[in-house]
């Protein structure tokens, strides 16, 4: 599942190929995606140019000239890929949008996702969207955030970080590595972590998903070009390596069971 890193990684690509384009028209495979019947849909964005494209947790914002946004979201995992003029285009997708130098791109969600036209004045009411949290690589989430989110709260730690409203982007892959460069178990309650603790989680957070920009996101997932990342398995330190010697101790990985989720952890690194 795309998390911060491979959004990011497609968003910057986006900005690289297809600013000030025209779309010429769209073909939907599976109109429950949309938040509006395809004819309305088509109606809005064919003819309008792409301005930006902008991302938000695990959304992407495309602006249009229209003041209209096209909203994506790739939920479990999804292809969206990029296809030049006359270049070869994906036969299975669910979406496809083609401007008028004949490039575009397809999107085709391995399970479910979110394709939404939203006008600018709306995008405060958009569900989906509106409530997202900060995003962990914006002037915004400063350790002075975290430490208000966790003050007072009672509940544990992970569910805490991997809750959209609160931060947005963080799923259940990079998490396992952010906990445990800030020493942390992932039980532990959010309001009992030192002041210091706050400070190592704040950093461990930015700089587990900027190693993974850094190396295009996760091996398995790919970009907009259809390139796979280069962040494998090996890169990570915790993460899905259960009985794998602990890279500040040695002391075997445990896969252990946390609420809903899986965590990886050394117990001895991290104390519950
Ligand atoms: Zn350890």
């Amino acid at each position: 599942m795309p998390e911060l890193p491979e959004i990011t990684v497609i968003c910057r690509q986006m900005n690289k190929e297809i600013l000030g384009k025209q779309v010429y028209e769209i073909r939907v495979n599976q109109p429950k995606c949309l938040n509006m019947p395809v004819k309305a849909f088509a109606k809005i964005i064919v003819g309008s140019r792409t301005r930006r494209v902008s991302s938000k947790g695990k959304w992407l914002f495309l602006k249009l000239d229209s003041n209209y946004y096209l909203l994506m979201n790739l939920g479990m995992g999804a292809n969206l890929l990029y296809f030049k003029p006359d270049g070869w285009v994906p036969e299975k997708f669910q979406f496809k949008l083609t401007f008028t130098d004949s490039s575009g791109f397809t999107i085709r969600f391995f399970w479910f996702g979110y394709i939404h036209l939203v006008h600018q004045k709306e995008l405060g009411n958009h569900r989906l969207t509106a409530n997202l949290g900060v995003a962990p690589l914006d002037g915004e989430f400063t350790k002075g955030f975290l430490q208000r989110l966790l003050a007072g709260r009672r509940g544990r730690i992970k569910p805490l970080l991997l809750d959209q409203k609160n931060i947005a982007g963080i799923g259940n892959v990079y998490i396992q590595d952010i906990l445990f460069n800030a020493r942390i178990h992932p039980n532990r309650v959010a309001s009992t972590l030192s002041e210091r603790e706050v400070g190592k989680l704040h950093e461990a957070t930015k700089t587990v998903l900027q190693r993974s920009i850094e190396k295009g996101g996760l091996a398995y997932e790919m970009d907009f070009y259809g390139q796979k990342g280069n962040f494998k398995s090996e890169d990570f330190q915790v993460g899905y390596k259960t009985g794998k010697p602990c890279p500040a101790c040695s002391n075997p990985i445990e896969k252990i069971r946390t609420g809903q989720t899986a965590s990886y952890i050394c117990s001895r690194c991290q104390r519950s």
